[in-house]
């Protein structure tokens, strides 16, 4: 029988929470290390020594040998480098040591992260330093190595954000403010801080190790390069939602624990829509630590997946022809006293203070809409956005029916009313009405508001969730400070007559961004365009949207992202997105070489010699001709193609302006790679499968 599990025991084991602090550190201790994480006051260093001292006495106690300042570079994975916590005494052996200093800063030499010139190498020295808003945690490795993992933001010596979790604070932090001047403009006295709040669902694929192996484009691009279509996609949509394999779903359970135990709420697990692809979904919490989290759930699922004999797939597009994996960003706006501001209620047309948060977020929206899509943006992304699976790459904003006929009286000034709450009758006596929501769902929208929260579906599945929710929370901190300014100059009594004016001019203005209808729609392409609505169909567009006057202007306002900062990340983006493409062609020039184009040869010989010895004995070979016939067209055609390719890589490679580098490699490799490509699959479909020296698309979607 199954053990049963104590789930309230084992989560957050391995998190250093408030509880632990509470019951480790003296209580004025505890009290001070609060008022740093809650309201942001600076920390003494004693305080600091002792909260070390309890830190590293409770990861000694539960294993652990060393620490590692937890940090996220701009490649947009994670970075860790592990001291031992021994420090060497007079006698010759050694204590188990942890400084408040050493908790607080530390300095990786960082030489080899992207800093996109923000740091010559001679002056590498780059800092990490103590976010205390987000907790240490123990990270345990099949080894048996446990390392306490403290999340630190990473900046260079002059101060400068090398990473994406230090922009994630500032923005936090501008938005906070914000909203605390709209709030007590509008006669809140009771919260002290407004966070953005975020639960990210994570879609990834897992497939059967074995046909990983076999695979060089998916080892070294995360993605197959080549592949014809299996005869079954997701036509049936027999996938999603369906029953979940038994060997699937033990990793879903190995994932559950290993996430529960690093206090990550896993709350909801399912078949996604194409085969092979599965979703999960944590409760949401504040943007940073659900920053910090997803990346500790890609890393843990694709670590959970090896010991069940699967690999994770996260990337944006791993299998052409079925849907990829996005990673929907669902984001809101909570009080620390526990108001989410995006909660209509049963009557919304009489919520003011909804009304004015909502219309604050869509006028940010249709501001800023090519810097929120540049936030999505990544190599992998152009392969899936406008898709006809994932948002197009228009941004627009859905409401549902009742909040557009709400916005739209209060615009022309008329009377609104809200639906009230709605019961839904489903004509089945045994079946009880329930109550429905305010608003349908629509899958195709890429903002959507989904009852009390948006959410923002353009996210990729392999991006780190901190770059779009910086643009969000810095977007909407302006549209927040417009606001603010207004009803700060309103005088108390005309407060109510003035929110009515703003709700209604912002409604004007803004109208444009909604669309409640089908996003994939061709219509809505040239509706988009005459609504003046940007269409950034790639990553490389979007990119120049956060470099340009504007956004230099509103990051640098609210302090949240320097001119320099911006420079440099656009260039660390730029060649991010010229290496993948870079790679992915190489790989596939390698794989075709020898590969693909080695394996056709030996299959033409078989079938000349095939020919010459039918003939011989004077039967006909008129199906090996004609076999043979294909072959040697495709075959050929490949060659070109290869050589084609393999100009366009020599040619970009050369090119020194960066912009101009990313564009010729989106334009001239990535299609000559697609074009070498579209031969290759072809060629599959005439060789005998035995022959065929990687696994087909239907081994990899079907026999996982
Ligand atoms: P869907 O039906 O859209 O697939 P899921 O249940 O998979 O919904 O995911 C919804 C996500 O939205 C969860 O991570 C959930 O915690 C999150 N969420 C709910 N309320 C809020 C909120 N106020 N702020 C941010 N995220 C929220
Ligand atoms: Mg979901």
């Amino acid at each position: 029988m199954a053990e049963s599990l104590n789930i309230t025991k084992l989560y957050g084991e391995n998190v250093f929470n408030q509880k632990v602090m509470k019951e480790r550190l003296t209580k004025e201790t505890y009290k001070s290390l609060l008022k740093t994480i809650n309201l942001g006051a600076p920390m003494s260093a004693d305080v600091a020594n002792v909260v070390a001292n309890a830190m590293k006495d409770w990861a000694v106690e539960k294993g652990a040998t060393h620490y590692t300042h937890w940090f996220q570079p701009l490649t947009g994975r994670t970075a860790e480098k592990h001291d031992a916590f021994i420090s060497p005494s007079a006698e010759g052996d050694v204590v188990m040591e942890f400084s408040g200093k050493q908790l607080i800063q530390g300095e990786p030499d960082a030489s080899s992260f992207p800093s996109g010139g923000l740091r010559s190498t001679f002056e590498a020295r780059g800092y990490t330093a103590w976010d205390c808003t987000s907790p240490a945690f123990l990270k345990k490795d099949a080894a048996g190595n446990v390392t306490l993992c403290i999340p630190t933001a990473f900046c260079s010596y002059t101060g400068e954000a090398l990473d994406k979790k230090t922009p994630v604070l500032r923005s936090m932090e501008a938005l906070s403010k914000q909203a605390i001047r709209v709030l007590r403009a509008l006669g809140n006295r009771t919260s002290s801080r407004v966070s953005s709040t975020v639960g990210p669902e994570q879609e990834y694929f897992l497939i059967d190790q074995k046909f990983y192996e076999q695979r060089m484009d998916l080892i070294l691009s995360g993605r197959t390069l080549f592949g014809a279509p299996a005869p079954k996609g997701q036509e049936l949509e027999d996938q999603y939602f369906g029953a979940i394999k038994d060997r699937v779903s033990a990793f879903m359970k190995d994932l559950d624990l290993e996430l529960w135990k690093m206090g990550i709420s896993s709350k909801t697990k399912h078949n996604e829509v194409a085969p092979s692809q599965f979703e999960m979904a944590p409760i949401f919490s504040t943007t940073n630590i659900a920053a910090d989290h997803n990346q500790l759930v890609m890393e843990s699922m694709q670590k959970v997946a090896q010991r069940h004999g699967l690999v994770c797939l996260l990337h944006e597009k791993p299998f052409a022809g079925v849907n990829g994996s996005g990673k929907h960003n669902n984001w809101s706006l909570a009080t620390n006293d526990g108001i989410n501001l995006l909660e209509p209620g049963y009557t919304p047309h009489d919520n003011e203070q909804f009304l004015i948060f909502l219309t604050a977020v869509i006028a940010a929206v249709d501001r800023h809409s090519d810097k929120l899509r540049a936030g999505a943006g990544n190599p992998g992304n152009d392969l899936r956005l406008g898709a006809n699976e994932a948002p197009p790459a228009i941004i627009s904003v859905f409401l549902g029916q009742e909040l557009t006929e709400i916005l739209d009286a209060l615009g022309k000034n008329k009377e609104a009313r809200s639906h009230g709450q709605h019961f839904l009758n489903v004509g089945v006596d045994s079946l009880p009405p329930f109550p429905k929501d305010n608003t349908d769902r629509n899958r195709t929208s890429p903002f959507a508001f989904t009852g009390n929260k948006f959410e923002f579906r353009m996210v990729g599945g392999s991006a780190s969730i901190s770059g779009p929710n910086v643009v969000l929370n810095t977007i909407v901190a302006e549209s927040l400070d417009l606001v603010a300014t207004r009803l700060e100059k309103a005088s108390k009594k005309d407060i109510h007559k003035e929110c009515q004016a703003i709700i209604r001019e912002t409604v004007k203005k803004h109208k444009r961004i909604i669309f409640n209808e089908n996003n994939y729609s061709e219509d809505w392409v040239k509706e988009a365009k005459k609504r003046g609505l940007p269409n950034l169909r790639s990553g490389i567009e979007a990119l120049k949207t956060m470099n340009n006057a504007s956004a230099i202007q509103l990051f640098s306002k609210y302090k949240v992202l320097s001119k320099q900062e911006l420079h440099s990340r656009y260039d660390i983006y730029l060649e991010i997105y010229i290496k993948n493409i870079n790679i992915e062609a190489l790989c596939s020039i390698q794989m075709a070489k020898t590969q693909f184009i080695p394996t056709v040869v030996q299959y033409a010989q078989q079938l000349a010699d095939g020919i010459a010895s039918v003939e011989k004995v004077k039967v006909s070979a008129a199906v090996q001709r004609g076999l043979l016939k294909a072959v040697k067209t495709h075959l050929e055609n490949a060659d070109k193609r290869l050589a084609a390719l393999e100009t366009q890589v020599a040619k970009a490679q050369n090119i020194e302006d960066l912009e101009k580098k990313a564009e010729t490699y989106r334009d001239k490799v990535f299609t000559a790679q697609e074009a070498l490509r579209a031969e290759i699959d072809a060629l599959e479909q005439l060789t005998p499968k035995t022959l065929w020296p990687v696994p087909s698309y239907a081994d990899m979607l079907f026999k996982s």
